[in-house]
Parts: structure tokens; sequence; C-alpha cells
């Protein structure tokens, strides 16, 4: 059956853009995207492949499929990690607007929710981020901890935004930070529990419209500390706030830097041509690019960078890295742990086998790679492997004398 293309049915509230991107897709239909595709690779249905999620989202705009929550949690089965994008062939062969399954997806989860429809496991994220301000359900004042580890009452010259996973889940990433500053003699500040959610996982479930006053909030409470920038390790989070924060609120007054970005810039501070390393090991390091690191910020050659100034380091690359990256499946972690952790598993399986150590710069990223290690090895009989933050790997080498390597 010849379909009416979308643009022709000026019945929907997504925008123009999108619906031309489904409109392109729709008649093409390549499959390049295919073996891109983490939920893909590990679910081998087509319906959850980029082609297959267009193809479904442009029968639902045809009113072929009618909203139920069915269709929400289908939905759910997309990391947004944009891997598709890259190997299109649409936007790899033919000049013009690119076409964005995450993009697609995204705007149509916006759709149903603001239609009423839920799923489960978003609800109880979207709850506790606007609640409490962060989306794992936890008290925000265990954010706190932090300020006994970082100088008070100092003119700060940035702000280290911790993030919700770090500040939860991977606190020893935070901790090799805040050394390493001090090792740079750097005054900066934390907000503690007045951090609260950058507004991400809002912005990826469709929550939209709950968004305005998160984003309006973080932006007031950042200026009032007068600094000049603001240092993550989450790339998530500076990807949103340096990207997305200005959609809602104009250009900001403060600059917002992963922080690969800092340390590779501040390379000379760090000595690390001087390294003395102990045992005098080799490090056969890969990196993980993170999604938000690499296709988000474009940001590649900066931990590289840094890898590459430790004397003793060989840098491994892993197929399918840099813009082109293998998404971890850590932004399902909550929503779809099983496959979340299926797709880490897969990741790790890709690693080539001289490498001892995956480097990577992300929270997220960490955790999950670091339960997909468990699962690629009692499962798959993979090899042990140790992941670790690109911070915790300076942390060590250059602050304990190499104590876990
Ligand atoms: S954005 Fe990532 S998970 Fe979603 S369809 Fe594209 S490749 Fe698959
Ligand atoms: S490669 Fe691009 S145009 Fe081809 S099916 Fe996938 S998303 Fe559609």
């Amino acid at each position: 059956m010849i379909k009416k293309p979308l643009l022709q049915l000026q019945v929907f509230k997504m925008n123009k853009g999108i619906l031309e991107q489904l409109d392109t897709c729709y008649s093409c239909r390549c499959g390049k995207c295919l073996d891109s595709c983490p939920v893909y690779d590990v679910l081998r249905f087509e319906s959850v492949s980029p082609r297959g999620k267009v193809k479904t989202i442009y029968s639902y705009l045809q009113g072929e499929i009618k909203d139920s929550q069915e269709f929400m949690e289908y939905l759910a089965y997309c990391t947004l990690c944009g891997a598709c994008e890259v190997t299109c062939g649409v936007n790899n062969l033919v000049p013009g607007p690119k076409v964005s399954v995450k993009d697609i997806v995204n705007v149509t989860r916006g759709e149903l929710v603001s239609k009423g429809f839920r799923y489960f496991p978003y609800e109880k994220i979207v709850s506790s981020t606007v609640k409490e301000g962060n989306p794992f359900g936890r008290p925000n004042k265990e954010r706190n901890w932090v300020l006994n580890h970082v100088k008070q009452n100092i003119k700060a010259e940035f702000l280290f935004w911790i993030g919700c996973t770090s500040t939860f889940y991977a606190r020893d990433s935070v901790l090799s930070t805040i050394k390493l500053f001090d090792v740079f003699g750097l005054n900066f500040t934390v907000l503690g529990s007045k951090e609260k959610c950058c507004g991400l996982p809002l912005h990826q479930l469709g929550y939209f419209h709950e968004l305005e006053k998160i984003i309006s909030d973080n932006i007031e409470k950042i200026k009032e500390l007068d600094v000049d920038f603001l240092v993550s390790n989450c790339p998530g989070c500076i990807n949103f706030i340096r990207n997305y924060y200005k959609e809602f609120q104009g250009e900001l007054p403060f600059k917002v830097v992963h922080t690969s970005e800092y340390i590779s810039k501040n390379l000379d501070k760090l000595n690390l041509d001087k390294l003395n390393l102990p045992s005098k090991k080799k490090l056969n390091i890969t990196f993980h690019d993170p999604c938000h690191l690499a296709r988000g910020l474009g940001v590649t050659e900066e931990p590289r960078m840094v890898l590459k100034n430790i004397p003793g380091v060989d840098i491994i690359e892993t197929p399918r890295n840099k813009l082109d990256t293998w998404c971890c499946g850590g932004s399902l972690r909550l929503s779809l742990p099983h496959t979340s952790t299926t797709i880490a598993a897969k990741r790790i399986l890709q690693i080539p086998e001289k490498v001892n150590y995956i480097v990577t710069s992300c929270p997220t990223c960490k955790i999950n790679l670091r339960d997909g290690a468990v699962v690629a090895t009692t499962k798959y009989g993979a090899k042990e492997i140790k992941v670790l933050d690109l911070v915790d790997l300076l942390a060590e080498l250059y602050l304990t004398n190499n104590k876990i390597l």
C-alpha cells in the first residue's frame, strides 16, 4: 500500500523536521544502520532496529498503530546512542537534512507522555528526579558527603559539577578528581545537596514539560556562585547543559567543560612524563568512547592525548571507536537492566585480546561496563578485565604509586 508522506498529514504535533526525517528513511529503508544498533544486536528483532523503529513509528503516525501502553513500552528499546546516525545510508550519501532515529524516538516518547501514557520504570525515575533532584530515589541530602572532601569558603574559580550517577555510584572517581584538582592547586567548589539532576533523564524519557523549571533553577544556582565555568566527569550532564540548556534559556553565562577536556588542556601541570611507574609494567589500554562524549560533544582526541602522555601506555583501539563508538547500554540501566547489561557484555567481547585495562570517561559507562565484564566472563568465557575512569587511572598512577594497577 502506498502511504501518504507524513508531511501531507498535518495532524501531528511532531515538528516538520522530524516528519521529514521519517519520510526520508521510510522511502529509503536501506538498513545500513542495522549493524550499529546495540539493542538490535542483542535482541535481533527487526522491529527494534533503527529501520524497524522508523517503520513502526511511521505506521503509528499513519494511524495503523494505536496509542497504547504497549507502544510506550516498545519505545523504551532505544538507548538514544545516536550510533545509527553515523552509519545511516542517507546521512552518508545524500546532502541535506540528516536522519536521527534517536530524535525520532525521543519526540515520539514525548508524544505518548503528553497524551498521558506511562511506562512504569520511567515514572519512578521522573518522580524521584522532580521531587528529590535525582533519578535514583535517593534522598538528595546524601550528596553532602562530598563537602567533607572540598575546601570551603574560598573564592572558587569553577564549580565541580558532580552529577547524579557519580555522587551515588561512582564516588571513587569523584575522589580521584578532587585529588587531581588539589594537585593542580585549583580553587573550586561543589554544591553538595544543592546540586540537582541536570534534567537529561527527563529529556530522554520524553517528559519535556518538567524540564523548564529544572533548567532555570540550575542556571540560577550556578550563576549565584559567580564562577567562570563548571567541570564534570559526566559527559551526559555536560552534553545536556552545554547543548540543550541554551534552547530554553539562550547562551549560558558560564562555560561547560568535561574533565577530559580540562585535563588535556592542563597536561603541563600534571608532569606525566616524569611519572615513575614502580612496576614498570606496560599498560595496554583501550579507550571506550562514551556516546555523549564522542557523538554528543565531539570529544575523542582529548582523553587519548592524556593517555598518550602516560609513560608505558599503549593505546590499542577497539573496533567501533571515536564517533562510531559502540554504546555500553548504560542509559537503559534503570528501565531495562537486563538488556543494558547484555549490551555492555557484548561491548566487552569486542575488546582486543591484548588489552589489560578499559579506560573510559563517564561514570555510567564505567559502572555498566564493569557489570558487563562480569557477564562476559561468567557467561561468554571472556578473560577478566578492569574498567577504570580516566581520572581513576591518573589518580592511581600519579598519587598512590600505582597500588591497584
Ligand atoms: S539511537 Fe542507538 S539504540 Fe537507538 S536505534 Fe539508533 S543505534 Fe539503536
Ligand atoms: S540507514 Fe538511515 S535511511 Fe537507511 S534504514 Fe537506517 S535510518 Fe533509515
